[in-house]
């Protein structure tokens, strides 16, 4: 069915065996060490609070009267209650 099975048959089912666990281990370490980086971290973080500031700049107006910000959908500043828009 399968024919002869030399030693270099076996020499072959072998290190597939043994060599492409031990590569898949390897490589699914580096990839967790890559992601799991604490400087990737504070990367990612300092872009969330970036992109906070630029949403908070979009949606609040600042007052002409008192110059504190109001939601955009607020038609009277909450401080001084002077209409805006
Ligand atoms: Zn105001």
């Amino acid at each position: 069915m399968f024919g002869k099975i030399g030693p270099w048959q076996i020499a072959l089912i072998a290190f597939l065996f043994i060599v492409l666990p031990i590569l898949i281990v390897f490589f699914r370490s580096v990839r967790r060490g890559y992601k799991g980086g604490s400087k990737n971290q504070e990367k990612t973080k300092h872009i969330a609070k970036t992109t906070e500031i630029k949403i908070k700049e979009v949606i609040k107006v600042r007052c002409p009267y008192c110059q504190s910000l109001a939601d955009v959908d607020v038609k009277k500043c909450p401080n001084c209650n002077a209409n805006i828009n």
